[in-house]
């Protein structure tokens, strides 16, 4: 089951589906002059169109798809001040106009969006999420959230991008990542595994050649495994992205030349005065799990008690050097905070009852249930404890690394217990405001940062004349209190207006598979 574009909030829908909570379309007619004074005979002129929109939207697409908002508040990403007023004109899928409304008169042929008293800004992404349903991919576009990065790639992937980018899929645009390539005995079945170096070699060969965008590192990578994947992803000239595995510092990583470090996996070592012990420890730890019959996933409580003697030995100066490694490095943070939040909660019990849980399906539900989950067995009062005082620091270290001019993306972890598709975003943008951040840093985390982190500032990531046409118009000034990104009144996804009406169809309808 899929959605259309002719059943969900595409173009042609403007004219067919009536105007959302309050959006006013004060001209939804193509081409057709306000003023024609004699209705019945606009509406015969206009039958064949509306049937040609009925059956063949996209063939329609280029030639009526001009949309014009008036009297908006933009609030561009760039970091300027939101601007009042302002007109934005869209043809086809980019912005081609931008200025004073009172200057700017918007073509005859246009729909025109009155965005009076509302707050337009640029499509927003989750730079980390993992998801396999394709009905439930229009919760993004139903959030606002135009693009996402797919953190452990696979050929359905691939397939949904092509058929998005085609126009038969409502999906976000995706950036996407090989199979998670992990040590001999990896932490999720069915990675990539390599335990030397001619392996991790092997293994950026292999995810090249299915058509990754990067390759995805994960924990449980041996060193020597490691370091010849960054090796060869340079020559090869694919990023590789990802947790920095145990038995390697954050510093190492980054100077190895990480793109991003997902989840500040080796931060909180990295910042301690014992910091070289604290590696050493970890090192022995995974020794030990790749020579014995061991579980891969021992490898949580052999180095939980290392969390512990991290924050005891915190030091500010340590975190400041690394945090210039990252700034000199360019190397990328994607906290996902929403994760790290709901995975040290996770026996909080308003968790389980967040109403947006509707819109999940039972199984991913009961996925999520901790007792299920083997990464949550057998903890101790105490581990928990440890876990909460973790989480504080590392909102810390966010807000620090901010201060300190280090890049930061938005990303939720989506897939994993209570991280929403979607809606998850507007939790790790409240989460990023919380560690420190500026609501406008939270916002270029999620637009302007995803733009630079995959050099595609030319499209995308800021409202400005030539860039691609996503946008979100808000019913309230997210600058004020960035929880207003959730007030969406209408999505523009690739040109295409969604009301109100069209994302509350889209809910509707994933409320109903969810069920
Ligand atoms: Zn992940």
């Amino acid at each position: 089951m899929r959605f259309s574009r002719a059943l969900t909030g595409n173009a042609g829908s403007r004219g067919l589906t009536g105007p959302g909570r309050g959006l006013k379309l004060v001209r939804t007619v193509m081409g057709m002059s306000q003023n024609s004074q004699n209705g019945s005979n606009r509406l015969v002129l206009l039958l064949p169109f509306l049937l040609l929109l009925l059956v063949a939207p996209s063939v329609l697409g280029a030639e009526q798809n001009r949309l014009v908002f008036i009297h908006a508040t933009v609030i561009d990403a760039t970091g300027a001040p939101a601007q009042p007023d302002v007109t934005v004109l869209i043809t086809g899928d980019r912005i081609t106009g931008m200025g004073p409304s009172a200057d700017l008169q918007p073509p005859t042929n246009a729909v025109v969006v009155d965005a009076t008293g509302k707050f337009l800004i640029p499509g927003l992404w989750d730079m980390h999420v993992h998801w396999y349903e394709q009905d439930y991919l229009p919760l993004f576009i139903a959030n606002g959230v135009t693009g996402i990065r797919i953190m452990w790639g696979m050929p359905l992937h691939h397939e949904w991008r092509k058929e998005i980018e085609s126009g038969s899929l409502l999906g976000p645009r995706m950036l996407i990542a090989s199979a998670i390539v992990d040590g001999p005995k990896p932490f999720w079945p069915g990675s990539i595994t390599a335990g030397n170096a001619a392996e991790g070699r092997q293994a950026v060969l292999e995810a090249r050649q299915a058509g990754a965008d990067f390759i995805k590192v994960y924990s449980l990578l041996p060193r020597e495994a490691y370091f010849a994947i960054a090796d060869e992803a340079k020559k090869q000239g694919i990023p590789f992205e990802g947790h920095v595995p145990i038995a390697v510092s954050a510093g190492e990583a980054s100077a190895a030349g990480q793109k991003s470090i997902e989840h500040l996996t080796g931060i909180l070592p990295a910042c301690s005065s014992r910091k070289d012990h604290l590696l050493k420890s970890a090192q022995e730890a995974l020794a030990t799990v790749l020579t014995t019959a061991d579980e891969p996933a021992s490898i949580i409580p052999r180095t939980r008690h290392l969390g512990q003697v991290a924050l005891e030995t915190y030091s500010p100066l340590r975190a400041e050097a690394l945090f210039a490694e990252f700034k000199t490095n360019h190397t990328w943070q994607c906290p996902t905070l929403t994760v790290l939040h709901n995975i040290t909660f996770i026996d909080d019990p308003s968790l389980a009852r967040d109403s947006r849980l509707k819109y999940m399906s039972r199984d991913i539900r009961s996925s999520w249930d901790p007792a299920r989950d083997f990464r949550f067995q057998n903890r101790t009062s105490e581990d928990i404890a440890l876990g909460k005082k973790v989480y504080q620091k590392e909102l810390e270290l966010v807000g620090a690394m901010q201060r300190a001019g280090v890049d930061i993306l938005a990303g939720t972890d989506t897939g994993n217990p209570y991280c929403l598709p979607g809606f998850g975003l507007h939790d790790e943008l409240g989460l990023l405001v919380q560690a420190g951040l500026t609501p406008m840093q939270a916002l270029q985390a999620a637009t302007l940062n995803p733009a630079r982190f995959m050099g595609r500032e030319k499209d995308l990531g800021t409202i400005e004349p030539g860039k691609l046409a996503d946008l979100v118009l808000l019913d309230a000034n997210p600058l004020a209190d960035i929880a207003n990104t959730r007030k969406i009144d209408a999505v523009v996804y690739g040109g295409r207006l969604y009301s109100r009406a069209a994302l509350d169809g889209m809910l509707a309808r994933v409320e109903t598979f969810a069920k």
